[in-house]
């Protein structure tokens, strides 16, 4: 079976002051059916104008889609026309960001809006529209769902907040949810609880999920597969395991080396440099101003994706080709 989402070739650029900023370029994912897909890489690698693009809501302009497809149950997203994008987004496809104060209307009840976001979508009475809300609620186990939905967001914890964002964003059972940095503003342990109800969503409703971090901690705990990013291009993909046990790319290996607790004593290890400016990328593979192993050919040729493994993929010089993509 086809995955439910593909992404092929996307490139995306915004307007700057200072000019065009290419910030996807020919990036390539998918996401299967009831899968956990990790999105990784540093801040501003281009992880969240991704997945943004998804659901069109980058804005526009600055932002501008250059080409590519975005395929998803069967029909590219990218030529639908608006109608259908709209009806689309919150029914088949849901997002879900790292603060939930700023999607959640502070002047509202929780249940006001929660009800509003129901009845939106079905044709239910406000109290059958009640009865689904509680139901959600309890799904992302909220205790006493009933003063949930009486209270307003600022009454909430952070946690509480997030798990209200989850309930309402499932309450069409979306095939797919597209999770940006959900649980980097709140401390480990509720973040932990997060996640597990995220894992446990896409087991029992066969939900796919793409969580787009910065941490790779997060992505051994929640994830199934996962794409690494650098500098606007998807440079690795592999399931989690493959991924951790063999890293690739020099890029993926210097994130993995730079996890608290996996480096053997002494300091943590931090890649060099920094990412480099999308108005000017480097020539040939992005990452060879940071690269210890470059090479001649690093600074001239892009690589090419190539397969490394039957679910393991790299753009590096260094990696023999398996057989191009
Ligand atoms: Fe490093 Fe060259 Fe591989 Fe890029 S292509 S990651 S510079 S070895
Ligand atoms: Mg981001």
């Amino acid at each position: 079976t086809p995955p439910l989402l593909d992404i092929r070739n996307l490139s995306v650029s915004f307007d700057t002051y200072q000019g065009q900023a290419r910030v996807l370029d020919k990036a390539s994912l998918s996401v299967r059916h009831g899968e956990i897909m990790g999105l990784v890489g540093e801040t501003s690698c281009g992880k969240s104008v991704l997945s943004r693009s998804i659901l069109r809501i980058i804005p526009s302009p600055p932002g501008r889609i250059d080409g590519g497809e975005i395929f998803f149950e069967g029909q590219d997203l990218l030529k639908l026309p608006r109608t259908a994008m709209r009806k689309l987004r919150g029914e088949r496809i849901s997002m879900i960001f790292q603060e939930p104060m700023s999607s959640l209307n502070p002047v509202f009840s929780v249940g006001n809006q929660m009800r509003e976001v129901v009845r939106s979508h079905r044709p239910v009475s406000r109290g059958e529209a009640n009865a689904i809300c509680l139901e959600m609620l309890s799904s992302v186990r909220l205790p006493d769902p009933e003063s949930v939905l009486a209270a307003y967001p600022h009454e909430l914890s952070g946690g509480m907040r997030q798990r209200v964002m989850i309930a309402m964003a499932l309450t069409c059972r979306p095939a797919l949810l597209l999770a940006d940095e959900p649980t980097t503003a709140l401390d480990v342990t509720v973040q932990g609880q997060i996640l597990a109800i995220l894992a446990e969503l896409a087991a029992s409703q066969g939900l796919s999920i793409l969580f787009v971090t910065h941490d790779m901690g997060v992505v051994a705990q929640l994830c199934h597969r996962v794409a690494v990013m650098y500098a606007g291009q998807v440079v690795e993909v592999a399931d989690v395991e493959s991924l951790f046990a063999r890293p690739a790319h020099p890029y993926t290996q210097g994130l993995i080396a730079s996890i608290p607790g996996r480096t053997t004593g002494g300091e943590l290890y931090a890649i060099p440099g920094s990412v480099p400016s999308c108005l000017a990328p480097p020539p040939g593979c992005r990452f060879h101003t940071r690269c210890t192993h470059a090479g001649p050919d690093c600074s001239r040729a892009v690589p090419e994706m190539v397969r490394v493994a039957s679910d393991h993929s790299v753009a590096c010089h260094l990696c023999p080709t398996g057989g191009a993509l």
